[in-house]
């Protein structure tokens, strides 16, 4: 790591997508019973872009590298159990979570309802502030996966500190 700064940012992505017999997860909230997203875990787009950005920021393995989805002991997992790892990786190598910002890319459903609730749990799992966590619901103006109705994308970024070396 260079020494200039302790500061690293990094880039998350991630879709999937929907599927009607399985509950719809964002950031560990359950928005809906049902015209949820297709995946080998819970399909929580929002937590698995969030970790890919703190892991990009840390300089660390992907998620598909860290929890690839032919992993049996991954199928229905709760994404929020993955952060957990995540965070906890990251303090092994003396990086913490500064802050998280996310777009989510759907037509439906709004965000904006679950917005306190999603930051409160995604902020609460990473032990950081809930203001240090943002997302917000954005639309495709009639382009896209999202108005077609096949799923969510999310893109994240994070930034990560040196806590120790
Ligand atoms: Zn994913």
């Amino acid at each position: 790591m260079s020494d200039r700064t302790p500061f690293r940012v990094g880039i998350g992505f991630d879709s999937h997508r929907f599927a009607p017999d399985r509950p719809l997860i964002l950031g560990g909230v359950r928005l809906r019973e049902r015209d949820g997203l297709l995946g080998h875990s819970d399909a929580d787009v929002l937590t698995h872009a969030i970790m890919d950005a703190l892991l990009g920021a840390a300089g660390l393995e992907d998620i598909g590298r860290l929890f690839p989805d032919t992993d049996p002991d991954l199928a229905g997992v709760d994404s929020l159990g993955l952060l957990d790892v995540v965070v906890r990786l990251l303090r092994h190598h003396g990086w913490e979570p500064v802050n998280v910002d996310a777009a989510i890319i759907c037509d439906e459903p709004r965000i904006a309802p679950f917005k306190a609730q999603i930051r409160a749990r995604l902020a609460k799992t990473m032990g950081i502030g809930a203001d240090d966590v943002n997302v917000k619901g954005k639309t495709t103006e009639g382009l896209g996966l999202a108005v077609r109705g096949e799923g969510i994308s999310v893109h994240a970024v994070a930034l990560v500190e040196k806590v120790a070396s």
